[in-house]
């Protein structure tokens, strides 16, 4: 210790001071350097605690050098960090690298934590997808056999992540310059054919629409029209009968998505019940009165602080990238009421790492909403439920700055301004509709006609099979 105070006060007085000073930035310069440029021989350098966070840019240089391990393969879902450094696939993730795209099919118990581990792509990549994600909710839940696409770089990491959501529809999420990741989708233009089906009700109404092809969807709006006015169970007898319009999807010929009702025409007891389809996505009756019942403006019974607006063309304020609002931000405090806005079935509960716990409910006609951030789900999926009805309680849950309800409406599956869009409040076909609806229930009402009269011409005598009658092209859509 003497020799080195004494070889310090020597080397540190003067203009040695100088001197030395350079020296030791040398070596320490020298010492930066080495470690820059020459790797390691140890391999145990490379081999990553399994139980430590990784650092995205180090595992993605090094796993390559990482010899497989003869490791358990964990069966907890989200255990990311061990799957990238005990799953021997990895290694030939990385030898095939440079292919384009890995086309993966989803399989029982699989989560995309796994998958991306899988494939040797970043958590960190995962978390800027789903949060992404968070305002769409297209990735999750995962179904077996559903197709995902994944496009990486010459490093292995993430460009692109598209799902198949049908043979219409695939959406994906790409990487921008910001980071971040922007969503895209593809639609396949879908072409549309009407058909008109005349059927005599045999044995109970329900088995006769299902005879003709109409979907459990098809049959609960009909039921929903005919609430009120018609007890299917009591007042149908054998020899009423049905007419329906339904419009049906295909591209090249594969079908595609619902069946969808237009008109319907049912004589109960000699009394006729009709229900035909507007372009706002409601059903009216022949004189154009309202039979969807209207939704609610507000999912909660005060009316809350809006802590953030819909906004569907937000930028990120840094990237400045799309990272629209798709939801409207009520200050509820945690546990408030929640009630779905309309007649519906609820047809998702899930739970997103950015969204929190969350239901989706699909009301009669067009309309859908998602229910975000929830602390407690009252409903189950598949449940049915009225509009004002309680499904949740609001909280906190997923990634928040502070308790809220983040409601979205969406028609046709596209998210809406809640607060501001025409939501059906009226109870008649609005005035500036009126001819375009009048002339739509001309037309189907003849449609209807002339198939009951080829119908009622074939089974004079023999009840049998009825037969879709007429086909219209898609120009009529
Ligand atoms: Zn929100």
């Amino acid at each position: 210790m003497q020799f080195i105070n004494r070889l310090s006060r020597w080397a540190l007085s003067g203009p040695r001071a100088w001197l030395s000073i350079i020296f030791v930035a040398f070596i320490a310069l020298l010492f930066v350097y080495k470690s820059l440029v020459s790797p390691t021989n140890n391999p145990k350098d490379y081999t990553l605690p399994s139980t430590a966070k990784i650092d995205t840019e180090k595992s993605n240089d090094t796993k390559s050098l990482v010899p497989p391990q003869a490791s358990s393969n964990t069966d907890e879902d989200n255990n990311y960090d061990s799957l990238v450094t005990t799953d021997p696939l990895q290694n030939v993730e990385k030898v095939t690298a440079s292919i384009p795209s890995i086309e993966y099919v989803i399989k029982p118990g699989d989560t995309l934590a796994r998958i991306f581990a899988r494939l040797g792509l970043s958590r960190e990549s995962l978390y800027s997808v789903l949060e992404a994600d968070q305002e769409f909710l297209v990735l999750e839940p995962l179904m077996p056999d559903d197709k995902f696409t994944f496009k990486l770089d010459e490093n292995g990491d993430l460009l692109r992540i598209t799902r198949r959501i049908d043979i219409s529809k695939s959406v994906s999420y790409v990487q921008h310059d910001g980071g971040g990741f922007s969503y895209e989708e593809k639609v396949n233009p879908i072409t549309y054919t009407q058909e008109a089906v005349h059927s005599k009700i045999s044995g109970n109404f329900y088995l006769s629409a299902k005879k003709v092809g109409l979907s459990d969807t098809n049959i609960l709006i009909i039921n929903d029209l005919l609430k009120g006015r018609v007890n299917f169970r009591k007042d149908l007898r054998a020899g009423d009968d049905f007419n329906v319009i339904v419009k049906k999807g295909n591209i090249g010929g594969v079908k595609v998505g619902e069946t969808q009702l237009e008109a319907l025409e049912i004589t109960v007891r000699g009394q006729k019940y009709s229900a035909f389809l507007h372009s706002d996505g409601r059903f009216y009756d022949l004189d154009g009165n309202s039979l969807t019942p209207a939704l609610l403006r507000w999912p909660t019974r005060k009316q809350y602080r809006i802590s953030s607006p819909f906004n569907a063309n937000r930028l990120h304020p840094i990237t400045g990238r799309p990272a629209p609002h798709n939801g409207v931000d009520l200050a509820t405090p945690s546990g408030t009421e929640v009630l779905a806005t309309g007649d519906g079935v609820v047809t998702r509960i899930a739970t997103h790492k950015y969204a929190g716990k969350y239901v989706v409910v699909d009301y009669t006609g067009p309309y859908s909403s998602r229910f975000l951030h929830l602390s407690k789900i009252l409903v189950k999926q598949g449940q049915k439920v009225k509009r004002g009805q309680v499904i949740a309680l609001s909280g906190n849950t997923g990634r928040t700055t502070g308790a809220h309800l983040h409601y979205e409406l969406h028609i046709r599956g596209r998210p809406v301004n809640p607060m501001t869009t025409d939501i059906p409040t009226t109870q008649s076909i609005p005035k500036g509709d009126k001819k375009e609806y009048a002339s739509n229930v001309k037309r189907w009402v003849a449609m209807m006609a002339s198939a009951q009269a080829a119908d009622s011409v074939k089974n004079t005598d023999v009840e049998s099979e009825p037969e879709p009658v007429s086909e219209l092209d898609a120009a009529a859509n």
